[in-house]
């Protein structure tokens, strides 16, 4: 038997939802079981979706016999016929994706009409202007969105006839001038293709439903699938659906209904609807859609009607309907419905208040608020109506969300001096791109907006892990100029002391200063959050490197801290001047002198990160990045340690030009630092187990047991001999302190060599980390710095659908993960696992974490609460 590639409303439901699409299966649902008034039509599956595509973009034969039928069917059921000079049938042709992407793909309405057609649908409705008006309508529609002609040609027409006539606004043309501009229509249409505007409604039909099709892969529906991480091949469904018209009268109308309010949650029907109108004169804003309670009075019986059916609805689904609705002649139809999209604040309240209501259970509630979206409840936004009145000047990387405002300052120093810390105002800093050495004048700014760097770039890290609001990657600035002060963007020039303002959950970058508001936490989050803890098994640990991170990490739900990058602990007060000294000295003694400097600080550090999480695990990184970072960069900095160390300018230029690499991050980094310089990694371990038995004997019941994480291993030798600098002082200070405290030494996996030889590194590790950052470069070999230049490319030629870099490759670093813990875990069947690279912090990686049996994930602080959520959804997931 033939596939079947076309459904009518009547022989689907709402649990076809990946063949139907979302509009599909839910119109499927309203008609064929819940016997509501639903114009009637018929979907075209997801899977013709596919064919067309692997069709070369062509429909089978197979496929156009089965829509042909089913229009005879149509034409059946509601006695009309495409075309008839009578009373035509005029149908709707709508996309419908699985999950839904609201104004991403192309819709058609009107169509069945030609010349012969529109005066039976004159003669039927007895409004001959409206007739035309659809017609004129119809064929713009068609002839933009079927077969791309430009828009702007049609509006030049428009405003021609009514310049001509004297007249303001479309809905002043008379039946004449409709008629007029039906036939400069088609002339456009002809000029532009060489042929007549189709007369034939089933060509008109066949044309827009492949029109759909191809719209899945329209550029904005690429861009918004990558954002909300839907796959590229699930294909969106077609829906024919009969018209019906709320422009018939008074006794008509159209309209778009809320079961909850989708901005708060609360409860009651929310939405709009508009008199003797068509859908798009309510978003056109020409006239003011009146409230829906209003329509009591106007049509008591369909109010009635509309209340029991949309109450039904929720019902019926258990969550907050969104609903578009017809008036037809005092008739009411359902045009569709479906789960409402609503703030993260409204999908909490709604979720916990169904859950009162007895409509879903908790594990339900939990998979119902988008973990991402809880970011909108953790960071400042900006005031809704002055960001309407605000100029949008560009857009660039969201690198961290949240929004900020305040003067623009080009170095950290300013930012230092000019913020709020030195008595100032809010500022934002503007650089081409950051260093570790900006971190205080980042953690002085409001916001941090960069002209170079992606998503792992060293500025969207730092400031995602301080919870700072950062736009990366702005390559539009031109003429950043920090010695003068200013750039240039949009064709402004802005100076030091201009207010901008970033969003860094958009990318958007605005002029002035538009005003923000802290975002209000409701209590139902917490009630949530406890719920998400409950279901689920993964861990969350945060990447924290100051006592303040790992303060707000553990009041958002941190159980532990999964990344300390020790290295940005350098860079507070004079410590970088020791740690210069450090990485310019000749000898292993003058070295051991500058590191005995630092380690009290370090041990100081970690003392604080302890006390903060209150005996849970704290895993200490041991220093990672090429030390060329470090050095010094002015000459008057670089006379300053030449001065210290006792040596000639020239000597510390040569050892500087000596550290220059030119692939540094491939360089002298990670544990080959420790391998050289096992002095390093004695100065950490000490600093890591004074701090760790100070603090245990501060807290006898706590238990105490420091991790000490070596980076970027490939080799178990390697791995070996530095963990012998770390046992050998370790074990020695536990002995003189009489202490018998244990402490862990574990790797991270970041090298895809580690992975493979993951049974042998495990002989030395008691745990693994996965630093899926450098392990995503290093698999790739692109650049987690410079990949984003050229991804966009990758995008558009579908070579990519996202970014391997926010969201975890599982195809193959994924398959390096698992082979890792498979065969780490058969030598070593209590090693635990766990993430730290950015993708610990997002939800679909996140649930790859938890198919492989990771122990816990490890993000920045703002991101804890996502991801416990992330981890709950998942666990749930896996159970269903
Ligand atoms: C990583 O590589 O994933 C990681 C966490 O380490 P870093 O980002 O500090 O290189
Ligand atoms: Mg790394």
């Amino acid at each position: 038997m033939a596939k079947k590639w076309v459904y009518k409303f009547e022989e689907g439901g709402a649990d076809m939802r990946n063949l139907l699409g979302g509009k599909g299966c839910n119109l499927a649902e309203m008609t064929h079981y819940l016997h509501m008034p639903i114009p009637h039509g018929f979907t075209i599956t997801t899977e013709a979706c596919t064919e067309y595509y692997n069709n070369g973009k062509g429909l089978t034969k197979e496929i156009t016999d089965q829509i042909e039928e089913n229009l005879k069917w149509l034409e059946e059921v509601n006695g009309k016929k495409f075309g008839d000079p009578d009373d035509p049938l005029l149908v709707s042709v709508r996309s419908g994706a699985r999950a839904s992407m609201p104004g991403m793909m192309d819709t058609i309405l009107n169509l069945g009409l030609n010349d012969v057609a529109v005066e039976g649908f004159a003669k039927k409705t007895g409004n001959p202007r409206f007739a035309y008006d659809s017609y004129r309508r119809f064929i713009q529609m068609y002839s933009d969105v079927v077969m791309e002609v430009s828009k702007s040609l049609f509006e030049k027409e428009i405003d021609d006839v009514k310049a001509k006539k004297g007249i303001k606004y479309d809905v002043e043309m008379d039946v004449d001038d409709l008629k007029e501009l039906v036939k400069r229509f088609k002339k456009i249409y002809k000029d532009a293709l060489g042929k007549d505007f189709p007369q034939d409604p089933q060509d008109q039909l066949m044309g827009a439903i492949l029109a759909v099709f191809r719209s899945w892969d329209n550029p904005r529906a690429i861009v918004y699938r990558r954002m909300n991480d839907i796959p590229g091949d699930w294909g969106t469904a077609v829906n024919v659906q009969t018209m019906v018209f709320g422009n018939k009268g008074n006794t008509s109308g159209t309209g778009v209904a809320f079961t909850r309010d989708p901005a708060t949650g609360e409860k009651g029907i929310f939405g709009e609807y508009l008199l003797n109108a068509q859908g798009e004169d309510v978003v056109a804003g020409v006239r003011t859609p009146q409230p829906i309670s209003t329509l009591e009075q106007a049509m008591p019986d369909v109010y009635k009607q509309f209340m029991e059916l949309a109450t039904g609805l929720e019902n019926h689904f258990h969550d907050m309907q969104d609903m578009e609705f017809t008036i037809e002649e005092g008739k009411l139809w359902f045009l569709q419905t479906r789960n409402g999209k609503r703030t993260a604040q409204a999908a909490i309240k709604i979720a916990c208040d169904l859950v009162d209501e007895g409509q879903i259970d908790e594990k339900t509630a939990v998979t119902r608020i988008e973990a991402k979206s809880l970011d909108q409840l953790l960071h400042p936004v900006f005031d809704p109506a002055a960001l309407k009145a605000a100029k949008k000047i560009g857009s660039a990387l969201p690198a961290s969300p949240g929004a900020a405002a305040g003067k623009v300052v080009f170095t950290a120093e300013d930012a230092k001096e000019q913020g709020i810390g030195g008595k100032g105002d809010r500022v934002i800093l503007v650089r081409l791109e950051t260093s570790p050495e900006d971190i205080e004048g980042m953690n002085a700014a409001q916001g941090i907006l960069t002209v170079r760097g992606g998503m792992t770039s060293h500025a969207a890290v730092v400031a995602r892990g301080m919870g700072t609001c950062c736009v990366s990657g702005c390559s539009d600035i031109t003429n950043i100029d920090e010695e003068k002060k200013e750039f240039t963007l949009a064709g402004i020039t802005f100076h030091e002391g201009d207010y901008i303002s970033l969003d860094g959950s958009t990318g958007n970058i605005y002029q002035g200063d538009v005003a923000t508001k802290e975002a209000s936490v409701a209590g139902d989050f917490a009630r949530v959050m406890g719920w998400a803890d409950k279901y689920r098994r993964l861990k969350v640990r945060t990447n924290a490197d100051t006592p303040r991170d790992a303060k707000k990490a553990r009041e958002l739900g941190a159980q532990g801290i999964g990344l300390c990058r020790t290295e940005h602990m350098f860079f507070n007060g004079n410590r970088i001047d020791a740690f210069r000294e450090m990485i310019c000295s000749d000898t292993v003694e003058e070295r051991k002198k500058a590191l005995a400097k630092i380690e009290p600080y370090q041990e100081d550090d970690f003392k604080q990160l302890y006390e903060a999480m209150e005996g849970d695990p704290v895993t200490i990184r041991f220093l990672d990045p090429p030390l060329h970072e470090f050095v010094p960069q002015t000459e008057e900095d670089i006379e300053k340690l030449a001065k210290t160390q006792g040596k000639t300018v020239q000597q510390i230029k040569d050892i500087i030009a000596g550290l220059k690499e030119f692939n540094p991050m491939m360089g002298h980094r990670g544990c080959r630092l420790a391998v050289t310089y096992p002095e390093i990694a004695e100065m950490q371990t000490t600093a890591v187990i004074k701090a760790a038995l100070a603090v245990q004997k501060a807290h006898p019941d706590w238990n105490m047991v420091p991790e000490i994480m070596i980076p970027l291993v490939c080799e178990e030798k390697e791995l070996k001999f530095v963990k012998k600098t770390v046992t050998d002082t370790a074990d020695k200070l536990i002995a003189e302190a009489g202490s018998d405290m244990k402490y862990e030494v574990g790797t991270m996996i970041e090298i895809p060599r580690a992975a493979l030889t993951a049974d042998e590194i495990a002989k030395d590790a008691q745990f693994f980390c996965f630093g899926t950052n450098d392990l995503t470069q290093m698999t790739f070999g692109f650049s987690r710095d410079d990949a984003g230049k050229f991804l966009d490319s990758y995008y558009e030629n579908k070579i990519f659908e996202s970014d391997p870099f926010a969201r975890l490759d599982t195809d193959g670093v994924g398959k390096l993960m698992k082979f890792a813990v498979d065969n780490g875990k058969k030598v070593r069947s209590d090693l635990h696992c766990g993430i730290c690279g950015e993708h610990g912090g997002d939800p679909s990686s996140i649930e790859f974490c938890d198919e492989i049996g990771l122990d816990y994930v490890s993000c920045s602080p703002f991101r804890v609460p996502i991801a416990r959520l992330a981890a709950a959804q998942a666990a749930i997931n896996h159970e269903n």
